[in-house]
């Protein structure tokens, strides 16, 4: 759709989510986005479809604000273009979006676009479950060297990318998954352009961003989303987001999305579209109903640790939360002091807030992360990463804190 950069280009997030992106007139008037489902597009001429192809294929550059005419939806589509243009402003320091169908679908194109032959990458451990297979059962079997560094440890981050060679990725989570356990994005990604090789740093910004954590700004080439979470907010859809300073990083990944086919459908398009102009309402509530509840549980004898950042008491934790995080998001963890049974007894008792993976959504959800989503981590990975028996996830939803607070209350009464 056209841009109307002059228009759009002094406004605010809040602001150019709403206006940016989305031409009426090509919309039959229509003041929000129509679907449109169509697999193919209809050339004016012969010429317009030969430039069309021209221009999608590399082979000569579009003018100035000239967009390619759109060909065939694996390509591109118009509610792909209304969404990588409405997103964009959301992710401060980004000038181009991808979507791809789901958040394993952005991470696996991110890899594939700058993985190559006997190259290596340095990760933070943990990561999503999915991520660290991809590293292990198909980036290595590919000849890639995977290099796992326990995040938080910004010493040993520094350390393993200096030391690293053909080094062609820096992958970042943080905060990690269930732990919050925080990695200083701004140091990493200076550790990054020092190498020779200047590996492409990139971010899984799921759990704060795009609202309270701003990873391009602190140097990272490529921001990732599970849009499946926060973005979309409902847990009703799966979708995933790459955005990136550097436009020529997001139409390298535009080409191997082609390829790979997994650009997200026209139809999950419109729905995440629709909640974009949301995104910062829903998380500053679900952040602030985080904390009045790990706050408020923080000292309970049940539990003999409340995870959640403003109750960090590590200096280094204290710190990077501090310089790189506007708000401490909507995830907390608790750690029973009576195990596995305990935290069991928990998860049976809630009542408003339901056991189940996935985060980010409306509701409030609770799962128990050593049995399910980290189940695939070895014993070793997991006492390391401090997903322990105990271990329950909470992400908070729109709900009235009181009401949680309650629940919660009454289900650690229950707790033999
Ligand atoms: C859910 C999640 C993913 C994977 O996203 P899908 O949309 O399920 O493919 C990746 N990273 C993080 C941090 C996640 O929470």
């Amino acid at each position: 759709m056209p841009e109307h950069d002059e228009l759009h280009s002094g406004l605010r997030p809040r602001t150019a989510v709403l206006t940016r992106g989305f031409d009426p007139s090509l919309s039959v008037g229509s003041a929000r986005p129509a679907v449109f489902r169509s697999s193919t597009y209809v050339f004016a001429t012969p010429e317009a479809a030969e430039r069309a192809f021209a221009m999608t294929s590399g082979k000569i550059q579009p003018g100035t604000g000239e967009r390619p005419d759109l060909i065939y939806s694996r390509i591109s589509h118009p509610n792909a273009e209304i969404l990588e243009d409405q997103i964009v402003p959301l992710e401060a320091g980004a000038q181009a979006a991808a979507v791809f169908n789901s958040g394993m679908a952005a991470i696996m194109t991110a890899f594939f676009t700058f993985g190559r032959h006997h190259g290596s990458i340095v990760y933070t451990t943990p990561l999503y479950g999915g991520t660290t297979g991809l590293i292990h059962h198909f980036l290595g079997p590919f000849g890639m060297r995977g290099i796992a560094v326990a995040s938080g440890d910004s010493a040993g981050l520094d350390a393993a990318i200096a030391a690293a060679s053909n080094l062609c990725m820096v992958y970042l989570e943080t905060p990690a998954n269930p732990t919050l356990t925080m990695t200083d994005i701004e140091r990493t990604a200076e550790a990054a352009a020092r190498h020779p090789d200047r590996p492409v740093v990139m971010v899984d910004n799921t759990f704060l961003g795009p609202t309270f954590q701003h990873p391009l700004q602190l140097g990272a080439d490529l921001v990732l989303y599970s849009a499946t979470k926060y973005l979309s907010g409902f847990s009703d859809m799966v979708a995933g987001v790459a955005l990136a300073r550097d436009p020529e990083i997001i139409q390298t990944l535009r080409s191997r999305r082609v390829m790979f086919g997994n650009i997200l459908q026209p139809d999950e398009c419109w729905m995440l579209d629709g909640r974009l102009p949301t995104v910062a309402l829903r998380m500053n509530r679900q952040s602030k109903n985080a904390q009045r509840l790990a706050e408020a549980l923080h000292g309970h004898k049940h539990l003999s640790r409340v995870i959640y950042p403003t109750l960090f008491r590590d200096p280094e934790q204290m710190r990077i939360f501090r310089k790189q995080c506007a708000f401490p998001g909507g995830i907390f963890s608790i750690e029973f002091e009576g195990g596995k049974p305990a935290a069991f007894d928990f998860l049976r008792h809630v009542r408003i807030a339901r056991n189940a993976v996935s985060l980010g959504g409306v509701e409030t959800l609770t799962c128990h992360p050593k049995t399910t989503t980290h189940s695939g981590m070895s014993d070793e990975e997991l006492a390391e990463s401090g997903v322990t028996d105990g271990l329950v996830r909470v992400s908070v939803g729109i709900e009235d804190w009181r009401d949680l607070l309650a629940d919660f209350e009454q289900a650690l009464a229950a707790v033999a």
